[in-house]
């Protein structure tokens, strides 16, 4: 059984006051973007992962865990539980997505495993677990991993995995400039706190924004560029100044608009057509600055069997 799953970009992160269970309020808009793992599940003796880069991909994949703290390994349990069955299965993940470049290629891995397990060990047409309930369980693993399964754009509330499907209009073309070496998504929160508290100010409470929404139920590339944010964009830049660089280059190179995605390090560029983001992607590639241009479109559906 073998699942596809998409990378995401925030378009909007909004980062409110930590709340009583220690995580922060979020406003996310989660985009899925055309860049792909792949999970493939077979019957085994035990639950084995097996993780490689995906053919043509140059993705580092000397960071992933291929024990049971991968999380890939953590939804097959969590699936197997749920059935009442033995995770006797064998995982092999085909990674095209970057680890740890704030493109939640992990979530992904885990939300493509649900699926693919769900299907593996209960494969009746009307099977005891629906899309809903393998979104459910996705939250257990983390915030991200119900949108994984979702795909399309939606809008996470709470820690972020409640979602709601957002109305859109066309495709939107993307350009993504990775970094040598990952950022912590806990270091990156972290730093955050430590910024606003620097300031003095207390944290605002985000938002849903108007204008993002407006820009994508419309189809409109210029107004969503603008309509971009990400509260974590000044954490990212803290702890990794030379992203300040990337940024900057992308913008002058035509960009309409850029944003570090997630918590980071990857860099996300829109573009108003097809044909800027392939110049865009070969000028940002001539700069040397990023450590891979990758080209990529949205929205695209969340985790599909192949
Ligand atoms: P996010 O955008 O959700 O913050 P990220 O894209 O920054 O995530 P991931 O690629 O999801 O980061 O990986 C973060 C860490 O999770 C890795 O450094 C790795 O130790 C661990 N991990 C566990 N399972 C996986 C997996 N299947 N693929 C990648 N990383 C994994």
């Amino acid at each position: 059984m073998t699942v596809r799953v998409p990378a995401k970009v925030n378009l909007q992160l909004g980062v409110g006051p930590i709340r009583d269970d220690g995580y922060h309020g979020l406003v996310n808009v989660f985009h899925a973007v055309s860049l792909f793992d792949e999970v493939t599940a077979v019957h085994a003796e035990r639950l084995e992962v097996r993780v490689q880069a995906a053919p043509y991909s140059r993705v580092d994949i000397g960071g992933v865990p291929t024990g049971d703290d991968n999380l890939a390994a953590k939804a097959a349990g969590l699936v197997a539980a749920r059935l009442g069955v033995e995770p006797r299965v064998a995982l092999r993940i085909r990674k095209a997505i970057p680890v740890a470049g704030g493109m939640a290629g992990g979530s992904a891995d885990a939300a493509a495993a649900l699926v693919a397990c769900a299907r593996l060990w209960d494969d009746r047409d009307d099977p005891a677990l629906t899309r809903d309930d393998l979104m459910e369980l996705g939250a257990e693993i983390g915030s991200d991993v119900p949108f994984a399964v979702l795909g399309g754009t939606a809008v996470g509330v709470g820690r972020g995995e409640r979602l709601t499907s957002a109305l859109t209009r066309g495709t939107f073309h993307w350009v993504f400039a990775t970094a040598g070496g990952g950022l912590s998504t806990p270091a990156v929160y972290a730093e955050c706190d430590r910024l606003r508290e620097e300031q003095g100010e207390p944290p605002p409470r985000p938002g849903v924004s108007e204008e993002l929404m407006t820009a994508l139920a419309t189809g409109d590339a210029k107004g969503l560029a603008t309509a971009l944010t990400n509260d974590l964009e000044p954490a990212a830049l803290s702890l990794r100044p030379s992203l300040g660089r990337v940024l900057d280059a992308g913008r002058d190179l035509g960009a309409a608009g850029a944003l570090v995605s997630g918590s980071g390090p990857t860099c996300a560029f829109l573009a108003e057509t097809e044909e800027d983001a392939a110049d865009l992607a070969s000028a940002l590639d001539g700069t040397g600055l990023a450590a891979q241009v990758l080209r990529a479109s949205g929205p695209v559906p969340g985790a599909t069997v192949v």
